[in-house]
């Protein structure tokens, strides 16, 4: 079982203000501090974070990961996890009480907090993903202490991996099991929910140089960040 606590979800000042689009290195109004305070406050009353997370084989993941067969042609993930160490499939959800929180701020015409809840909420919820790959190289590293394996998680509706590639993903690992289910989008429920497959291997299968025909739309190039992150 991961532990999720609440101390290591809370996002920082930093990646909330990023996530809401402003230019990191000024100090915020004290407007805005106040906001985020009390968006801050608002996380820890109404979270309810709850995650599973399994391992699955490579050839059972490919299944998965083929989909309804709308994948991109080509994907960085079809050339990663055939040479992982290992793979986890993954769901979180931050639960329902906090997106509804959120639903009573914007119904009430708080949109200032509103919009900080959100961004406090699902950079909150990305960090459930972090803790869940620190998780997983520590599974890697108890069995061969030699590793230095790092974990990322990749998730259906990016990276050419279709939106659609839900389907195969919650039918293996049943995130209604935390409370999670899937409208016929493929978006979850709660919002506030994350999930895809952990992989864990030497940092170079993380590495690569491609550029896809899919990042010209890529609003957070997180394989950049990937290439630099937490040096082994
Ligand atoms: S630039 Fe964006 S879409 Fe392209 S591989 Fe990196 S994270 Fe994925």
């Amino acid at each position: 079982m991961i532990d999720f606590p609440l101390a290591r979800l809370q996002p920082l000042p930093a990646a909330v203000y990023a996530a809401l689009g402003l230019k990191s290195g000024g100090s915020p109004s004290p407007r805005s501090a106040a906001l985020l305070q009390r968006a801050l406050e608002l996380f820890r009353e109404n979270s309810e974070p709850r995650g599973i997370c399994e391992p699955v084989a490579a050839g059972e993941f490919a299944g998965i990961y083929a989909g309804r067969g709308q994948n991109a042609p080509d994907t960085p993930l079809t050339g990663i996890f055939q040479r992982a160490a290992s793979l986890h499939l993954f769901a979180f959800t931050l639960g329902a009480r906090i997106s509804h929180a959120i639903g009573l701020l914007f119904e009430h015409d708080d949109f200032a907090l509103g919009a900080v809840l959100d961004a406090v909420a699902s950079v909150g919820a990305d960090n459930a993903g972090r803790i869940a790959a620190e998780w997983a190289e520590r599974q890697v590293a108890a069995e061969n202490s030699a590793a230095a394996d790092r974990a990322f998680l990749y998730s259906p509706g990016y990276c050419g991996w279709h939106i659609s590639g839900q389907e195969k993903l919650f039918a293996s690992l049943r995130p209604e099991r935390i409370g999670i289910s899937l409208n016929t989008s493929f978006l979850m429920n709660p919002l506030k929910s994350i999930s895809g497959v952990l992989v864990t291997g030497t940092a170079a299968i993380h590495r690569f140089s491609t550029v896809y025909p899919f990042c010209d739309q890529c609003k957070s190039p997180a394989c950049r960040e990937r290439a630099t992150a937490r040096p082994a």
